[in-house]
Parts: C-alpha cells; sequence; structure tokens
C-alpha cells in the first residue's frame, strides 16, 4: 500500500513525499478513502497514529476538487472547520494543513484564546478556506459577528474525548447549531464512553467505522518501565536517570502546575535545561518553549497533562510520568507522545508509595503489567507508608500498610487497598461514588487548570 494508491491528487502527493512518508499509517490507510468518498467517519485513534494527515489529507483533496466559495461579503468563505481542544493542537493541525497543503490554492488560519481578537478578525476579513479552532474563541467570534460558518462543507472534530473530558460539551453543541446541517463530519477520539457514542449519534450520519488501536491499548513500541521510588527521592532520580542515560528531549508529566514549575527550578538547579508549560503561562512563552524543546536546545519539557495534549514532536525518545495520572486513561496518552508512527519510545514511570493503587488501575486498563525497575539507592525507605494524595480539593488514597513490592510482584490490594477519595476534611462517600469523585475531581481540576 502507497499514498497513490489511496486516491490522492498530485499536489497532495508531492507535500506528503517532501515530508518523507513513504508508507501510509494503518489510520490513513481506512480514513483517507473513506473521507474521499464524502460519508461522515469516526474514527478510533490516539495521537501519534497519523490521524491528522489521515483526515487533513482527503480534506485537502475535498476542497480543492470544489469551487472556492464566497460569503454574503463576497469574501472566501470557510469550507472547512476543524475543531481542537487545545491551542497546541490546534496550531499543530492548522500547520499541517499548511504543510501538506502548500502546492495547493487553499487558505487556512488557526484561532484560539490567549491572544487578541483583531489579528484573527483582519485574517477572517481577508477570508480562509479552512479554518482551525479551539470552542471557546470561535464562539467568541461567532458570538461578535466576525465569523460567518454558514458554509462549512466538511466538519472535523478532533480529540473528542479530550474536549469532553475539558468540559466542552456545551460550546460544542453550540458550535453544531451554527453549523450547516448538510455537510461531511469526522469525529476523532481515543477511547469511546457513553458520552462519546451519544455525541456521535448527534453528530454522525451513518458513519463509517475505523479503529486502528485497542481501545486503551498502548503501543508496542514504547518500553514501558516502572521505577518504585521513596517518595522524597524522585526528584533525584529523575535527575539521576538523565544523566546516567544521557537523555534528551524529555517529556516530564506532573499532576498539577505547581509541582511541574518546582521540578524544573529543581532540574535547572541541577545543571539540567527545564522548563514548564502550562495554562497559566503566556501563549509566546509556551511557543518558545516548545520550539527550544524540538530544536533539542531545551533537554526537559516538563508539562501538566492539559498542557500537553496536542504537542506533536516527532520520535519523542523519553516519557517520563513523576506523578501517576489518577485518570488511568491519561497514563495511554501521556505514553503515546513516544514510540510514535513506528519509531521506538521509552516511557518510564517513577512510582511511590501512595500512587500503587493509580498503577493497578492503569494496568488494569490496558491489560498490561508494567515490568518494575529498582534503582539501587532510590527505593523507598524502610518503613515508608503509602499516604494521600491532595488534588485541588480532593484527596485519594489513604496512608495504608502496603510497602513497595520490590522489583517483581504486583502491588498488594489487601482489604484497605482501595481506599475511597474523599473530600478533604469531609466525610467519605460511599465506596461505590468513589471513583466517579475522583473522575468529576480530576476534570475539575484540569478545566481550572487551563
Ligand atoms: P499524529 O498522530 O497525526 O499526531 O501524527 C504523528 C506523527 O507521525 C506526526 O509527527 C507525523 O508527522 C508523523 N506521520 C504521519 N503520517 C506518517 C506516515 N505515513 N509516515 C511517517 N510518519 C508519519
Amino acid at each position: 500500500m502507497n499514498f497513490k494508491d489511496l486516491g490522492l491528487s498530485e499536489p497532495i502527493l508531492r507535500a506528503v513525499r517532501e515530508q518523507g512518508y513513504e508508507t501510509p499509517t494503518p489510520i490513513q490507510a481506512q480514513a483517507i478513502p473513506a473521507v474521499l468518498a464524502g460519508g461522515d467517519l469516526m474514527a478510533g485513534a490516539q495521537t501519534g497514529t497519523g490521524k491528522t494527515a489521515g483526515f487533513t489529507l482527503p480534506l485537502l483533496q475535498r476542497l480543492s476538487a470544489g469551487k472556492p466559495l464566497r460569503d454574503a461579503r463576497g469574501r472566501i468563505a470557510i469550507r472547512a472547520l476543524i475543531l481542537t481542544p487545545t491551542r497546541e493542537l490546534a496550531a499543530q493541525v492548522e500547520e499541517s494543513v499548511r504543510t501538506y497543503g502548500r502546492h495547493l490554492p487553499l487558505s487556512s488560519m488557526v484561532m484560539f484564546g490567549g491572544v487578541g481578537m483583531q489579528p484573527q478578525i483582519d485574517k477572517l476579513r481577508r477570508g480562509v478556506d479552512i479554518l482551525v479552532a479551539t470552542p471557546g474563541r470561535l464562539l467568541d467570534h461567532h458570538g461578535q459577528g466576525t465569523l460567518d460558518l454558514s458554509q462549512v462543507q466538511v466538519f472535523v472534530l478532533d480529540e473528542a474525548d479530550r474536549m469532553l473530558d475539558m468540559g466542552f460539551i456545551h460550546d460544542i453543541r453550540k458550535v453544531l447549531a451554527v453549523l450547516p446541517a448538510k455537510k461531511q463530519s469526522l469525529l476523532f477520539s481515543a477511547t469511546f464512553s457513553d458520552d462519546i457514542k451519544a455525541l456521535a449519534d448527534r453528530l454522525l450520519n451513518q458513519p463509517a467505522l475505523i479503529e486502528v488501536a485497542r481501545r486503551n491499548a498502548t503501543a508496542d513500541t514504547i518500553a514501558q518501565k516502572v521505577h518504585p521510588v521513596g517518595r522524597e527521592k524522585k526528584k533525584e532520580l529523575l535527575a539521576h536517570l538523565i544523566r546516567k542515560g544521557d537523555w534528551h528531549q524529555v517529556l516530564v508529566f506532573t499532576r498539577m502546575k505547581h509541582g511541574a514549575n518546582r521540578l524544573a527550578e529543581y532540574l535547572n538547579g541541577q545543571g539540567i535545561s527545564a522548563m514548564a508549560i502550562h495554562g497559566n503561562k503566556s501563549q509566546s512563552a509556551r511557543t518558545k518553549a516548545l520550539s527550544d524543546f524540538k530544536s533539542g536546545e531545551l533537554q526537559v519539557l516538563v508539562a501538566t497533562d492539559i498542557a500537553a495534549r496536542g504537542i506533536d514532536i516527532d520520535q519523542l525518545p523519553h516519557v517520563v510520568n513523576f506523578e501517576l495520572p489518577n485518570v488511568p486513561e491519561d497514563y495511554v496518552h501521556r505514553i503515546g507522545r513516544t514510540g510514535r508512527a513506528g519509531a521506538s519510545g521509552e516511557a518510564v514511570s517513577l512510582v511511590c508509595l501512595d500512587e500503587e493503587i493509580f498503577l493497578a488501575d492503569i494496568e488494569k486498563l490496558t491489560r498490561n503489567r508494567i515490568p518494575r525497575e529498582i534503582v539501587p539507592g532510590f527505593e523507598a525507605p524502610a518503613g515508608e507508608r503509602a499516604e494521600p494524595i491532595v488534588l485541588g480539593r480532593m484527596t485519594i488514597g489513604v496512608g495504608g500498610t502496603k510497602r513497595h513490592a520490590g522489583g517483581g510482584s504486583r502491588p498488594g490490594r489487601g482489604s484497605g487497598g482501595r481506599p475511597a477519595p474523599r473530600p478533604a476534611g469531609g466525610r467519605a462517600p460511599a465506596p461505590g461514588d468513589a471513583r466517579a469523585a475522583a473522575r468529576r475531581s480530576a476534570a475539575g481540576a484540569r478545566r481550572g487548570e487551563k
């Protein structure tokens, strides 16, 4: 199978060749013909599968085969709208649109919040064929009458699961309400919850279904490892691993943004260049951090889950979970940053006693046991006990008697091994509500983080 067999036109094939792609990835092989055929699509694909080209290439082809449209004021009308959950992803998708469309007479723009409206208004005035946007700013423009979406022919909802996680469902509904009823709609999601299915029912009309990786599966090209570590030794262990392995381009995840800042400061103090990237940073600071990281000038990027969404760096060699996520699906997303499009990568998790319940959840979800490896000198001191983890206003896990099971066995989950999250200082909810409460809390904490 090569790109020619998929029915793409020469200007697009040329751009693909210039990118150095030789064969389509599985999602591309399936999505490209389906989108070219003109029907709706529901695709299960994680970041790193090549999904962006999977929808961008056929979208460009369809638009270039049609005629440019004009709106009531005679400007080029928007014919394609791509909605993404984060600014970074929006910027990257639009960059892909420009890269793959460089030999076509189509124009595009990216639109997100946190930067001035006026340059976006000016660009809209000149007219664009393809708009890549995050929902909030898109609705701001629509509300102000600076955006006309009445001629959209193709609508792409990228990372739909992440959009719902971030609380964008109302915004998505509002966007759908202002789009024409007759259009081609493509929905991409790494996971398929009931909420995603409900959204798909509403949006899609007899869609083709494509799923390239088992739901919540982790790619085989990613070598995963857990280093059990003492709670107070994590930072030192990370610095040790980076130095010993001479790691460059290391993406490190923390749960909360203040943790990201503290860790970046520590690493810099150790002579390891690091920067934290999260929602409190200005757009220009984030863009600079990302480009320094991509160029290799910056050794370590420390990110929270939200900030990291959509970071697209080719063949990222190392992902480190400095803290495990409390939502196990986030683990899959995080390590999807490495081992992408056939390249191999390494995902290392530094796990202290407090986090063993998260590790058990992750292994259950991915149906994969991650090998443990103790780094001598960094193990938990004898007698260290699990302690609760405070996440925003929630506390998850309780101090128990669990100890690290050492370099081999699965962490124990005795009768007290499934502690109920409870609001700090409040009464514990019924055990059945615990997981849902933790998830709600995590989603809330994420929204607050942005
Ligand atoms: P995505 O899943 O869209 O974020 O893409 C992941 C990465 O794979 C991007 O950096 C692309 O440049 C790269 N990529 C996409 N398609 C191919 C392909 N057919 N061959 C090699 N690399 C690709």
